[in-house]
């Protein structure tokens, strides 16, 4: 038995010899393999035991709502050639740390879901245990190969501190949260990466109000902008609501008739009952409907094929607008059509929208809330980045998965699904020596399971 929980748990150079469980703790006892330790000045090995101390307790994962203790003895040894005496050394652990490797990694992934003080109590850990595991993981890792379109965007940490996210948006990565959103704080982090990142970078995603954008772009000597679809199409919609609350105030303020919503649609989204109610109210107000028919038209240029087609469209929207009134709210949007006219059309090359940055928000917005707030902004910037889609930066931070593509396993037991990662899948299940069937080692498998909550997606 003791065979089998020690291959997959990976105790490197120890025997387990024994399990206990109590209602809180589950200990594993270890013992050595070797009699001999390597001096870590001379490299040498040697088997002079100095002192042999009470065996330390560290924590290695949780099971069953239980911490799994392990039990290590501590042996000193002594270097006859540099006369001096050194600590035996352990693979998943730190020196002198009091839990594994496996455990840091274990808390900072459930920490990338809940609040500090969930995880300090399901795990009897303190929040400066998490803090400091959580400082140091390096995110600045190189940005991903191939051609790269970035995105950016602006979220709020506090009510008037703003924070800049970056993204890369061919192969949906987050790649930094900036400390705030002046002008410094974009040119320290764009200055840090190397040449050869910056030229690999063809396109720029940003909305329309973002401050930095001629900083950024000035990074970037092969980099075309992009106009993000949703906020052109937003900011039409909120002009002509505009409009339409001088137009005809009070009206459509029903659950199921709420026009400002139903104005905002594109005609191939409206159903039936939605397309009576706006005819109904066109009718009234003929107003409204020249200003319906301009969205729709700008609806319909996103539809376009190419950029030439696409160019010809926009120029009717740009002209319908100008047979509007100059009093209208709609008519401030030429003037936005004009200059960002280029940038709108290059939507057209890639189809690149910011998308993947908003679905980013959502979720820093999520965790904020599961967070009850924050007071560090360093804390705050790495617990948004430490979640469940970055995990596998964790785990490499921590020495516990060498990469992504270890052999991953899936395990039934009693009908719960388990599953985790293998560094290699030809274990024996039927250890010659052994007479444990591998039906009584499945009942112990769920030992060394990563919860299916920690896969990286
Ligand atoms: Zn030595």
């Amino acid at each position: 038995m003791s065979y089998f929980i020690n291959k997959f748990f990976h105790f490197k150079g120890y025997f387990v010899q024994k399990a206990e469980s109590n209602d809180s703790e589950i200990t594993i006892h270890l013992s050595p393999r070797r009699k001999t330790a390597v001096c870590p000045s001379c490299e040498k090995r040697t088997k002079n035991i100095y002192e042999q101390g009470k065996p330390r307790k560290i924590k290695h994962s949780k099971y069953e709502g239980k911490i799994v203790l392990l039990s290590l003895p501590q042996r000193r040894f002594f270097c006859s050639l540099c006369k001096k005496t050194f600590n035996e050394r352990v693979d998943f652990a730190e020196p002198r740390a009091r839990t594994t490797r496996n455990f840091a990694s274990e808390t900072i992934c459930a920490l990338s879901r809940s609040s500090f003080g969930t995880v300090c109590e399901s795990y009897h850990t303190s929040y400066s245990f998490l803090a400091n595991h959580l400082k140091k993981i390096d995110f600045n890792d190189p940005w991903p190969k191939g051609e790269l379109r970035l995105g950016f965007d602006e979220h709020a940490y506090g009510k008037r501190h703003m924070m800049i996210t970056i993204c890369e948006l061919r192969s949906r990565k987050l790649l930094a949260i900036l400390p705030n959103y002046s002008k410094e704080a974009v040119i320290r982090y764009l200055e840090k990466r190397t040449e050869e990142e910056k030229a690999r970078v063809v396109e720029l995603c940003f909305d329309m109000k973002f401050k930095q954008q001629r900083t950024a772009e000035g990074f970037f000597p092969n980099a075309k902008v992009v106009i993000d679809k949703f906020h052109v199409l937003s900011y039409a919609a909120n002009l002509i609501d505009a409009d339409r609350r001088i137009i005809c105030p009070g009206i459509g303020r029903y659950k199921y008739e709420n026009l400002k919503q139903t104005m905002r649609k594109p005609r191939w989204k409206l159903a039936e009952k939605q397309k009576e109610y706006l005819n109904k109210i066109f009718e009234e107000y003929p107003e409204l409907k020249e200003r319906w028919n301009i969205y729709q038209k700008l609806c319909l240029f996103y539809k376009s094929m190419d950029k030439e087609e696409g160019r010809e469209r926009l120029k009717e929207v740009r002209e319908s607008i100008e047979n509007l009134d100059r009093s209208s709210y709609l008519y401030s949007f030429i003037g936005t059509l004009t200059r960002l006219e280029e940038e709108i059309l290059n939507y057209f090359d890639n189809r690149t929208t910011n998308a993947f940055t908003e679905g980013v928000h959502t979720k820093i917005k999520m965790l904020k809330r599961t967070s009850f707030g924050f007071r560090n902004i360093d804390i705050y910037i790495k617990k948004m980045r430490s979640n469940a889609t970055f995990c596998v930066a964790i785990m490499c931070t921590f020495n516990c998965y060498k990469s992504i593509n270890d052999t991953f396993f899936i395990l039934k037991v009693k009908n719960i699904t388990f599953y985790g990662f293998r560094r290699e899948l030809n274990t024996d299940f039927s250890h010659p020596k052994s007479s444990i069937k591998p039906k009584m080692m499945l009942s112990f498998l769920p030992f060394l399971v990563i919860s299916s909550l920690f896969l990286p997606r």
